[in-house]
Parts: C-alpha cells; sequence; structure tokens
C-alpha cells in the first residue's frame, strides 16, 4: 500500500510513519515530490497487518491499497512525472537523450579502443561492449569474461565514458561492478529474478532489456525487482519482440515508447540494432524512437563490422557515426529531448 501524507506534513510526522513501517517488518520506501510525501508499503500480508490503521495518524492525508503488481514503477503512484536519473555525471530522462554505443562484444584491446575513441569523438554519453555474452548457441564465441571487463575499465579511464555491460550471471556481479556505470541484464535474463534482486542490492544502475516475449506488465514487473531492493536507478529498454514477421531480425515495438511513457516513469531507450538485425534499417529505426520520446538509443558499432565476432551485420561503422548520432539527436529534439551532462556546481 501507499500512504499518501498532507502537503503541510511535518518532517516528524513523516519519520514517524517510516519508523512505524520499520517497526512491523515491513520496508518503507520513501519518494518526496514537490508538494507531497509518498511512503510505499513494501511487505507481505503479515506486515501490512502488523502496521494497522495509519489513517487517522497525525500528517497523514489516506492510504491506497495497491491492487497493482509494480508500485515503484509505476508512473501514476510514485510521481507522475518523468525521473531524471543521473549516472556518472550524465543525465538521462526528463527530457534528457543518451546515446550508448560501441561494439555488441568486447573482442580485443584494439577493437575496443578504437570503438571507444571513436564514441568520445561522436559525442555518446555511455560505452557499450559486452564481456558476458548470451549466445543462442553453447558453440558460439562466449566473451572475454573477466579480461574483457579489463578492457572496458582501460578504455572507461581513457576516454572517460562510462560503461554499459551486461552482467549474466550473479557469481560475476562485484567483478562486473568494479567497471559497470550501467549493468545491461540481456532480454534473455529479464525473467531471471535473483539476478535482478542481486542487481537491486548492488547499487548499480541498471537496464533492463525486454525479453524476446515479454509484455510491457512483465518488463515493468522486472524492474519492481530492482527498484524493491532500494535501487532507483532503473531504465528500460525495448529490443524488439519475436512475431511471424521475419523480414526484420525482430520486429521492434515502437509503441513500447509511448505506452511505457503512461506507465512509468522510468527513463526509456531503444535498441534498433537487436531489432533490425541489418545495418540499414538502424538510422530510420533510431529516428522513429526518438521521435517517439524515447529517453536514449542503445546501439551497435564496430571498426570493422565485417570482421566482428557476433552481431557483424548490425553495427554500424564508426566512421560515419557521427553523422548518424546527429540525425538521432534532431529526431530526439522533434520531442523535447537533448543530450545533457550532469551540471557542476560552479
Ligand atoms: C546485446 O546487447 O548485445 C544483446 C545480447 O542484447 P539482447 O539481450 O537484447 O539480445
Ligand atoms: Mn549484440
Amino acid at each position: 500500500m501507499m500512504i499518501v501524507m498532507h502537503p503541510d506534513a511535518t518532517e516528524d510526522q513523516i519519520h514517524e510513519i517510516v519508523a512505524r513501517v520499520g517497526l512491523a517488518g515491513a520496508r518503507p520506501h520513501v519518494s518526496a515530490g514537490d508538494t507531497v510525501t509518498l511512503i510505499g508499503v513494501i511487505g507481505e500480508r503479515p506486515e501490512i497487518d502488523r502496521l494497522g490503521d495509519v489513517t487517522r495518524e497525525p500528517g497523514v492525508d489516506r492510504v491506497v491499497p495497491l491492487t497493482t503488481p509494480y508500485k515503484l514503477a509505476s508512473r501514476r503512484l510514485a510521481h507522475d512525472r518523468e525521473s531524471t536519473l543521473e549516472i556518472a555525471g550524465r543525465r538521462i530522462g526528463g527530457g534528457a537523450f543518451a546515446t550508448i554505443a560501441g561494439p555488441c562484444t568486447v573482442e580485443s584491446r584494439e577493437q575496443t579502443i578504437t570503438a571507444a575513441d571513436a564514441m568520445l569523438d561522436a559525442g555518446v554519453q555511455f560505452f557499450r561492449g559486452g564481456a558476458y555474452k548470451p549466445r543462442s548457441s553453447p558453440y558460439s564465441f562466449q566473451g572475454l569474461g573477466r579480461e574483457g571487463l579489463e578492457i572496458l575499465q582501460e578504455a572507461k579511464e581513457r576516454t572517460g565514458l562510462p560503461i554499459v555491460t551486461e552482467l549474466m550471471d550473479a557469481r560475476d556481479v562485484e567483478a562486473v561492478c568494479e567497471v559497470a556505470d550501467v549493468i545491461q541484464v540481456g532480454a534473455r535474463n529479464m525473467q531471471n529474478y535473483p539476478l535482478l534482486a542481486e542487481i537491486g542490492r548492488s547499487g548499480t544502475a541498471t537496464l533492463i532489456k525486454r525479453g524476446l516475449a515479454a509484455t510491457l506488465d512483465e518488463l515493468l514487473m522486472a524492474a519492481e525487482y530492482v527498484l524493491a531492493e532500494g535501487n532507483p536507478n532503473v531504465i528500460l529498454c525495448e529490443r524488439g519482440i519475436r512475431t511471424y514477421e521475419n523480414a526484420t531480425r525482430f520486429t521492434l515495438d515502437i509503441a513500447a515508447v509511448p505506452v511505457l511513457k503512461e506507465r512509468t516513469h522510468l527513463p526509456v531507450v531503444v535498441d534498433p540494432s537487436h531489432a533490425a538485425g541489418r545495418r540499414e534499417l538502424v538510422l530510420p529505426l533510431s529516428m522513429a524512437a526518438a521521435a517517439a520520446g524515447a529517453d536514449g538509443i542503445i546501439v551497435e558499432t564496430h571498426p570493422t563490422p565485417e570482421t566482428a565476432v557476433c552481431d557483424g551485420p548490425q553495427q554500424l561503422h564508426v566512421d560515419g557515426f557521427a553523422d548518424y548520432l546527429r540525425q538521432v539527436e534532431a529526431a530526439a529534439a522533434l520531442a523535447g529531448r537533448t543530450p545533457a551532462a550532469v551540471a557542476t556546481a560552479a
């Protein structure tokens, strides 16, 4: 349930309710808005019963029983406006458009550093690259693992670009968190609930990709697993879903952008690369996503896509990436979004 405090509730009254929620064994989640403070009560029936009736407590306006399967991710129940996340000096959401770009996977030091340098020059906000790869066949390249993480660390130190990289196995969470500014949850792991909870506890920001056959509410419930652990930095990603159409690798569900925007305050990004499956389609899909109101894109690019060990046909050449990006940013501007760094205090 959600406890809505009076606009004139005092700090002491808010603390009192938060303490009572904790004493009942439930977890309070405080969201302080401009006018009212909401206290989400996260717990099962016994804890909620133990809390008892708080409607008449000083400072409480009303109590809203929640039947929705996600609360913290819900736009209506949280604060009914877009959240802006600040991650490693970059902003995403609430009008800030972020581009996450880099190769599908870390193949070598040279390939990764070349790509990272090019992305810095092009003006992206985050660098991506997988050290652990979820491959459909166990015989395909599985990623460089720890060695790949070290290469990403070098790319980060050299360019200053924050890193987005995938975590597949909760046993690697510490190693991945050492380099990742944003942990990617791959489409195939969207419903790996222990992994999501572990990421929630790690406190590192996360980007959750929609499962190949997941509904948008299932994506939001996946986000809720991370949020419920007290980690607010969750980005959602539409990356194409399975349909009968086979002209593209997956079918990009562009409607996911405005629908998610109705349902959640969390930033929504689009991955045109995995949806398209071939680079010729990446620009139009990216522009469509940006014009539809996405808060960013996550896109694959490689110095020599012809020799890439995975997803070569869909990766953009790093040469020409800046031109591509300017067109996407122009489309984002149509939807009122601009790339933004976190303002530093003068
Ligand atoms: C990727 O980003 O390289 C990737 C494997 O994506 P997905 O999980 O969406 O297939
Ligand atoms: Mn890929």
